[in-house]
């Protein structure tokens, strides 16, 4: 039976030269990697107590609405700078080259929830600590973090458990 890693498809020099890109859009391709890819990440919230799933521009709304929709809980949108149509709250972080602002709607998370946040590939965890720090000055909790996969070797599923937060990939 075809597991979960076998539907990723690892694309060569992508988007730069000596950058190995995994594509997780081939998962979505076929019925059974959807299915599977959705299962396994609500069997890692399993047990978990949570108020809200938020997920990170794009690949995040993708995999986080269907767990969302499933679980019967609210989906907030976190997006990349100047989507938002109403009042922000706004963190910078740094990439490899340069620096990225994702935002969201300060009246996504109220103080006290509990925020489980999603997105498809965890790399430097540079990403998913921004849009947990913005959940934080709103005063939510983010109780877990969940991915699709994870990229060895550069130490994002550490910077984060060293941080105090819980995160879980489908594909380890
Ligand atoms: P990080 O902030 O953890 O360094 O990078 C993770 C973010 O970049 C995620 O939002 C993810 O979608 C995107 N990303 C980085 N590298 C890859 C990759 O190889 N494949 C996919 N699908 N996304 C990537």
């Amino acid at each position: 039976m075809k597991e979960l890693k076998d539907y990723v498809v690892t694309i060569p020099d992508f988007p730069e030269p000596g950058i190995m890109f995994r594509d997780v859009t081939s998962i979505l391709a076929d019925a059974e990697g959807l299915k599977l890819a959705i299962d396994s990440l609500q069997k890692l919230l399993e047990g978990i107590d949570f108020d809200i799933i938020a997920g990170t521009e794009s690949r995040g709304f993708i995999f986080g609405m269907p767990l969302a929709y499933n679980l019967h809980k609210p989906f907030v949108l976190i997006r990349k700078k100047g989507k938002l149509p109403r009042e922000t709250v706004s963190e910078t972080y740094d990439l490899e080259y340069g620096q990225a602002t994702i935002e969201m709607h300060t009246d996504s998370v109220k103080p006290g929830q509990k925020v489980v946040l999603v997105d498809d590939l965890i790399a430097t965890g540079g990403t998913i600590e921004a849009a947990a720090k913005m959940i934080e000055r709103l005063g939510g909790e983010v109780v877990k973090m969940v991915f699709v996969m994870e990229l060895a070797g550069l130490n994002g599923r550490k910077r984060l458990e060293d941080k105090g937060y819980s995160v879980d990939s489908a594909i380890i």
